[in-house]
């Protein structure tokens, strides 16, 4: 009982390219069972080219590590070896199944397993719960191909059941939502407004790769489906005083930072969250990140810059990727337009930092200067030539710098 094999795609249509033809081919030769799945499958059967290849197989992990030397063991606990050829790897994955979910995150225990179809059913959806052979026959027992057609997502099984097991899966289901512009299947759907609770105990870094990967499809307003089905309570308390058009975020350049810095703005401008840093923070951004959302929400709290001069005074203080991140917020929550401008002091090439400054700390040591006087007198170099663009002249900076000192 190998579920539904339909012949319907056949190897020139699928195309893999050389390396997976050499993994699936090699773990064939020795008697192996080895299939595409996931993804790659799903993306072959919509027509478009995958990313990355995965591979599941019979042959167990030390198996396919000795069959390919130069592989690397990157998930041993759940059977997955990188398997290197050449420039390229992929992921070959032992068929298994999974033990008890404890805490809603994890698997107790896996076991590994010798049939693909055991394999398929611990798959999240139905359509990533089919399997293409090298030869172009598909394993397709959860009806995924005809839920692809209907543009529909669903579990494989029970979905509370699934859900309950691992949490995460409610976001994937948002995630694939938003990726393919899928509906979600009428019980799935259910589930996760039953389950959605279970979510609080995911680890947050699990949550913010999630939200990450959503907020950059083209689809963000998304994220309004995830906070309204309690997916993000232990993060965004409540509710705000307004409904953020988070499908505004799709003109935000595709970019995590830029990303981050519209969606964070936005929950904190509608009451959604008292502090972007405090709510960043709990997600376990990084530090990076989290600084340029909270200085580009003060930037927003502010009228932009009227003059050159107070973009470099801007630029200065907070860096080029903070205020063009903020400019770019600025357009598309307040619909103040004013990228031209920026774009303008950024070309002219003016001076607006110590790296384009045309004197360097070592020209003032040699004019005697040193410590906190060496510092100021920098300081006072830089502000003077944003004010002077014209004047960021080694000379005349080296002699501004000798008569400040004697005077
Ligand atoms: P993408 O194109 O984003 O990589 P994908 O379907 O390949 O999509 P992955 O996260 O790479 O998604 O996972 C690969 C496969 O592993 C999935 O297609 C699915 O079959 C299975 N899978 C991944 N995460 C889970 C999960 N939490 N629960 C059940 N199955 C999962
Ligand atoms: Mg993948």
């Amino acid at each position: 009982d190998l579920g539904t094999y339909r012949n319907l795609i056949t190897m020139p249509q699928i195309n893999p390219p050389k390396y997976v033809r050499q993994i699936l081919f090699g773990l064939q030769a020795r008697g192996h069972l080895a299939y595409l799945v996931g993804g790659c499958v799903r993306d072959v059967i919509m027509n478009i080219t995958p990313q990355d290849w995965d591979i599941c197989t019979s042959a167990l992990p030390e198996e396919v590590m000795e069959l390919f030397p130069g592989s690397r063991p990157t998930g041993l606990e759940h059977g997955t070896v990188t398997v290197i050829i050449g420039s390229k790897s992929a992921e070959v994955t032992t068929f298994r199944t999974e033990g008890d979910y404890r805490d809603h995150r994890r698997p107790d225990s896996v076991t590994f397993v010798s049939d693909l179809i055991t394999d398929l059913g611990r798959r999240d959806f139905s359509m990533n719960a089919i399997a293409l052979s090298a030869d172009g026959m598909l394993a397709d027992p959860f009806d995924g191909v005809s839920d692809i057609e209907k543009r529909c997502i669903r579990c494989v099984g029970n979905p509370k059941l699934r859900f309950t097991e691992d949490a995460l899966r409610m976001f994937r289901a948002l995630r694939f939502s938003a990726r393919l512009g899928f509906t979600i299947e009428y019980d799935t759907l259910s589930a996760i407004e039953e389950c959605a609770e279970l979510a609080s105990e995911l680890a947050p870094e699990r949550v913010r790769d999630e939200v990450e990967k959503i907020l950059l499809t083209t689809r963000p307003e998304t994220m309004s489906a995830a906070i309204s089905f309690g997916l993000m309570k232990r993060y965004i308390s409540g509710a705000g005083w307004k409904t953020p058009n988070f499908a505004d975020l799709a003109s935000m350049p595709r970019k995590p930072l830029s990303r981050w810095v519209a969606f964070s703005i936005m929950l904190r401008k509608y009451g959604y969250i008292p502090s972007a840093s405090e709510f960043l923070k709990q997600l376990r951004l990084d530090g990076r990140t989290i600084r340029c959302c909270t200085d580009a929400e003060v930037l927003l709290s502010q009228d932009p810059p009227s003059d050159s001069l107070g973009w470099k005074k801007l630029l200065n203080r907070y860096g080029v990727d903070t205020v063009t991140c903020a400019v770019q917020a600025y357009s598309v929550i307040m619909g103040i337009d004013c990228e031209k401008e920026l774009r303008a002091v950024l070309k002219s090439g003016e001076c607006f930092s110590l790296k384009h400054l045309a004197v360097t700390g070592d020209d003032l040591l040699s004019l005697g200067l040193k410590g906190p006087e060496l510092g100021e007198m920098l300081k006072f170099l830089l502000e003077y030539v944003m004010e002077y663009p014209e004047n960021n002249k080694r000379e005349i900076l080296l002699e501004l710098a000798k008569y400040s000192e004697e005077s």
